[in-house]
């Protein structure tokens, strides 16, 4: 039986951290036989060593040449005490501080060069954004083998290949499929655990790449495939998906079943937990999912299956996406114009913007939809531009942003066929005078989204946790 594991940040946010994976991982071995370990990047929170990479490449950018340096201080300290808390003296301690201090150093040079330059690319911020990855999986790996549990670490660059599309990039998998399975199978034949880095892969030149913030789960996903493993489970530091986001929503409570579908809606509308993209391989090869948290271990956290169980009176979880901007395209003489809408997303989707929602009035006198704040301008141009002959007849009166604004979704695969929850969404938020500015009802029957001001997100939330 092959089991394929995801830590998050927290889960090896710090040296106790780590020594609760390596147990989990330890346990796993023994009652799985084949266990494959993804990790995150240290991020015991707030402070996420993703983030601080990041942060140290974009400072650098704009020419300031010391916070980098001052970036690389906090890693170095943050890995040094990991490691020190970890690895013996007598170990492998000076070997995996010199990878480690490796990294970092080569964090500052590339930092160094892109203040020099001025200039910051995709493809460095993806080799600059991975090395969180690469440091905490060498820790790992040496906590393991000092406390007899065989394990390699391993650089998903030598596993997951992908398109050029830096820091989003997607999987190919039959090159992947092999690359993984001729690596990982030996190792796991010998019962050595690969621990394996999240989040990143490499173009057909061996670049490094990435698959998007939070991408480490995706990583457990594409592994889980390319290895056909049994199940994939992901740990983090809550007990599974909640019914709401916990920091919102203090009561929320873990929900112990959800289907494919369900969770895809919530990840896609903002639930952090699981990253959007996760699910599909999972639902391609019928793999079970599960959430677990690496802190409460005991608790059976969440499954994802093909069908869950109806909720009580269909509504599941609720989750919200802040800093949208609503964008609306309206004019009396559109009605006769053909194809406004595609004209309309053909101009975002040059524009390389994604759309979150869309709703178009019956009449066609308006169409809007929900994009990234910090979209709203170049969104609003492109479209100008698409429409100026119309601008100039008036047939388009104008094209305008509500900014900002969120996007709260009501999720579970029961609203389908339970009459009156639309009502009772709407009464709940009319009840503390949220205004609902836009509306849109996912085909599947199983989201409702509800476009609020961003000021009320909190209360919106609050108000429909309140009727699960
Ligand atoms: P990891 O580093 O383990 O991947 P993340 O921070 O990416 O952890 O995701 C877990 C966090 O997602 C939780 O700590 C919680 O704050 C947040 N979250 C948001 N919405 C939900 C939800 N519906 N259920 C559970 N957690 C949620
Ligand atoms: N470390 C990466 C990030 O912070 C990937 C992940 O944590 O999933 O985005
Ligand atoms: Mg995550």
């Amino acid at each position: 039986m092959t089991l394929v594991m995801k830590f998050g940040g927290t889960s090896v946010g710090s040296a106790q951290a780590m020594r609760e994976t390596a147990v989990l991982i330890k346990n796993s071995q023994k009652q799985w036989g084949q266990t494959v370990a993804i990790v995150s990047a240290m991020g015991s929170k707030p402070v996420k060593v993703t983030d601080l990479l990041l942060q140290g490449a974009h400072s650098a950018a704009n020419g300031d040449g010391e916070t980098y340096q001052q970036l690389a201080d906090q890693l170095r300290q943050i890995h040094y005490e990991a490691i020190d808390g970890l690895l013996a003296p007598d170990g492998e301690r000076q070997q995996i501080l010199a990878e480690n201090g490796r990294f970092i150093d080569r964090f500052a040079d590339l930092c160094k060069a892109v203040c020099v330059l001025g200039e910051l690319s995709p493809r460095a911020l993806d080799t600059v954004g991975g090395m969180g990855e690469q440091m905490s999986a060498r820790i790992l790996a040496a906590h393991l083998r000092q406390n007899g549990t065989p394990a390699e670490a391993i650089d998903a660059t030598e596993l997951i290949v992908t398109d050029s599309n830096f820091q989003n990039a997607t999987p190919r998998f039959d090159l992947t499929k092999q690359k993984t399975v001729s690596r990982i199978r030996p190792l796991l034949a010998q019962g050595i655990v690969p621990i394996v880095t999240g989040f990143i892969a490499a173009n057909a030149d061996g670049i490094t790449t990435t698959l998007g913030r939070g991408g480490s789960d995706y990583t457990g996903a594409i592994l889980g495939e390319a290895l056909a493993a049994d199940e994939v489970w992901i740990w983090t530091d809550v007990d599974g998906v909640m019914t709401a986001d916990p920091r919102l929503v203090p009561n929320a409570q873990s929900i112990p079943q959800l289907s494919y579908r369900e969770v895809s809606e919530l990840a896609f509308y903002g639930a952090k937990v699981l990253h959007p993209k996760t699910m599909r391989p999972c639902v391609e090869n019928g793999i079970p999912l599960r959430i677990k948290n690496t802190f409460n271990p005991e608790h059976p956290g969440t499954v994802i299956v093909p069908d869950a169980p109806n909720g009580n009176g269909g509504i599941k979880a609720v989750t919200a996406i802040k800093n949208l901007s609503l964008i609306t395209v309206e004019g009396k003489g559109m009605m006769g114009i053909p194809g406004i809408a595609a004209r309309t997303f053909g101009a975002v989707a040059r524009d390389n913007q994604s759309v979150l929602l869309i709703s178009q009035a019956s009449s066609e006198q308006s169409i809007c939809f929900a994009a990234p704040d910090e979209a709203t301008n170049s969104i609003i141009a492109s479209l100008e531009a698409e429409f100026k002959v119309e601008l100039e007849r008036k047939d388009v009166d104008r094209i305008w942003a509500h900014e900002p604004v969120s996007i709260v979704t009501i999720v579970g695969a029961g609203m389908r066929g339970t009459p009156g929850i639309s009502g009772r969404i709407f009464t709940a938020l009319g009840a503390e005078k949220v205004n609902a500015i836009a509306i849109a009802q996912g085909s599947s029957e199983c989201s409702i989204s509800v476009v609020v001001d961003d000021a009320d997100t909190a209360t919106a939330v609050a108000q429909i946790h309140d009727l699960i």
